[in-house]
């Protein structure tokens, strides 16, 4: 039998791929080549210096925030960190409002002056209760009623998924919680921090093994019959890979606009939302406040949602989640390739549950491989 070139063909150098092949190389010593069409590692959470030196996001603001202490040990092994904890207004009726909703949302909004208990019962007030809560419109309005839902949620909805909330599963906007205290912090998270270095300079220490060789703007489409390896490990579009048989399923995109000004200073937080539907971008991120980084100028995005472009987001909605089975069920009859990752498994997943996924995924092909060499050790035995 013809020697195999690599254990492993991974495709995909964001967490998904990254993480499994550090794991199979630096913990099952298994040969790895990482594969991805773009000219950089990261996937979508690739950092870079712009022309101004100024360190930026490629896709978009990507903050990291985790409640798994497995998860940040296991990080933490490719980078230090800095403290970070994200803060966004929304520009509602010509103000800047803290989001999540919280007391100060309320109290500047309205022009009030409550404490949480009086927050608690006015939006008591306004919730319009919802029998049996189905979508992105049902979960909102139940909380806190047609008005603040019109003001924050609907027209960013609507920009960034093409989508009215009703048509979009309740997960959507479940993600932005409502308080009644003061706490304006976006997420809840227990670790809530970046690398300290930038994500480009993680990965890279991630996938520096002699184990593992990288190739850079590759596509798995042109390489396929030209690799040999034993097992591939998939991290694209899952409906890309079987060649799109039961249709397309569907992505949302974005347009990152990303421009330096000429001032050390843009807005007051690192992200800014823009819930008014007449405005194109749906948020402006500004850098230096996720890196730390002191520089004259000072580097912004501007996300223009978009239905044509790369796959950024999968669209959960109950049609999409029915079309992903029957992609799902044919990667399940497929046992030669593992399927991993945001796009991969059609989940709308934060970085760290990605990395949960890929390191789950990482025991399962341990599991796999030492009960198949049980089996062959138990044949040979016999025979
Ligand atoms: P990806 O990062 O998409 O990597 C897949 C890789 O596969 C890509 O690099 C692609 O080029 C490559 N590929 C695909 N097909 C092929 C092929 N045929 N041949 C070769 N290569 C191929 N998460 C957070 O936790 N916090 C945030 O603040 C946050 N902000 C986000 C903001 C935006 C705008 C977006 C889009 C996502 C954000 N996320 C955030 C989510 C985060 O980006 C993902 O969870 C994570 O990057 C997914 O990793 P992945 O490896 O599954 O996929
Ligand atoms: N959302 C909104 N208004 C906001 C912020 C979020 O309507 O000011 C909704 C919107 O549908 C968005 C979803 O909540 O897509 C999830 O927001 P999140 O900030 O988690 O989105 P991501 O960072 O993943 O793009």
């Amino acid at each position: 039998m013809a020697e195999l070139e690599f254990d492993y063909l991974i495709v995909g150098a964001g967490f998904a791929g990254s993480v499994l092949a550090e794991r199979l190389a630096s913990d099952s010593n298994k040969s790895v080549l990482l594969i991805d069409r773009r000219p950089h590692i990261g996937g979508n959470a690739y950092d870079y210096f712009n022309h101004d030196g100024i360190l930026i996001h490629q896709y978009g603001p990507h903050i990291f925030h985790t409640n798994s202490q497995r998860i940040l040990d296991y990080l933490s092994r490719f980078t230090e960190w800095r403290a970070y904890e994200h803060r966004v207004l929304a520009d509602v009726d010509g103000q800047l409002l803290p989001i999540p909703i919280n007391l100060t949302t309320l109290n500047k909004l309205y022009g009030l002056n409550m404490d949480a208990e009086q927050a608690e019962k006015f939006l008591a007030a306004r919730a319009e209760p919802v029998a049996d809560i189905k979508t992105s419109e049902d979960v909102v309005i139940n909380q806190i009623g047609t008005e603040l839902y019109e003001k924050f949620f609907r027209g960013y909805t609507k920009k960034q998924w093409g989508l009215d909330p009703s048509e979009l599963d309740k997960s959507v906007t479940s993600r932005v919680p409502t308080r009644t205290n003061d706490d304006d912090r976006y997420f809840q998270d227990e670790f809530q921090q970046m690398p300290l270095h930038g994500y480009t300079a993680m990965f890279k220490k991630m996938v520096d093994h002699p184990n593992i060789k990288t190739l850079l703007n590759v596509d798995y489409r042109v390489v396929k019959n030209t690799i040999k390896y034993g097992h591939l490990i998939f991290t694209g579009p899952i409906d890309e890979y079987f060649d799109y048989c039961f249709g397309k399923l569907p992505y949302r995109s974005l347009e990152f606009r990303h421009v330096t000004v000429d001032k050390p200073q843009f807005q007051s937080v690192a992200v800014v939302n823009y819930p008014d539907e007449q405005i194109k971008h749906t948020r402006i991120t500004e850098y230096k406040y996720l890196t730390g980084q002191v520089h004259d100028k000072t580097a912004l995005t501007y996300e223009v949602p978009q239905a044509e472009g790369d796959p950024y987001y999968p669209i959960p909605r109950p049609q999409n989640a029915a079309l992903y089975k029957e992609y799902q069920a044919l990667a399940e009859a497929t046992p030669e390739v593992t399927f991993v990752g945001r796009l991969a498994t059609y989940k709308y997943y934060n970085m760290d549950q990605v990395v949960g996924q890929a390191l789950a995924t990482y025991q399962r092909l341990v599991t796999v491989e030492a009960d198949s060499a049980l089996v062959m050790a138990t044949a040979l035995k016999e025979t």
